[in-house]
């Protein structure tokens, strides 16, 4: 499989930690009255996903202390998207 965000291209296993080590800037965590949420956008299409962090923590480094956790979801999340909406474009590319 292919990055989306530059040219490193392997396994789906090594995509998922690439994109977790590399471009974990593109999934946003954010706070409101609404409660915490995590974005990641497509940079292919408009597709975005969306999810509520669970609010099992009351502790305000929540956030970071979970970070990396909340974007192996959220980029296993995006692979799967990945997967089923872009891959035939790469195969025909
Ligand atoms: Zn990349
Ligand atoms: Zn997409």
């Amino acid at each position: 499989m292919n990055c989306p965000y530059c040219d490193f291209a392997g396994s789906r296993r090594e995509l998922h930690a690439h994109l977790t080590d590399e471009h974990s800037e593109e999934c946003r965590t954010s706070e409101s009255w609404a409660g915490r949420h995590y974005e990641l956008a497509c940079p292919r299409c408009d597709f975005t996903i969306r999810r509520q962090i669970k609010p099992r923590l009351q502790d305000p480094k929540f956030l970071e202390d979970y970070a990396r956790e909340i974007r192996l979801v959220a980029f296993d999340m995006f692979l799967y998207h990945l997967e089923a909406e872009h891959e035939q474009e790469e195969a025909g590319a």
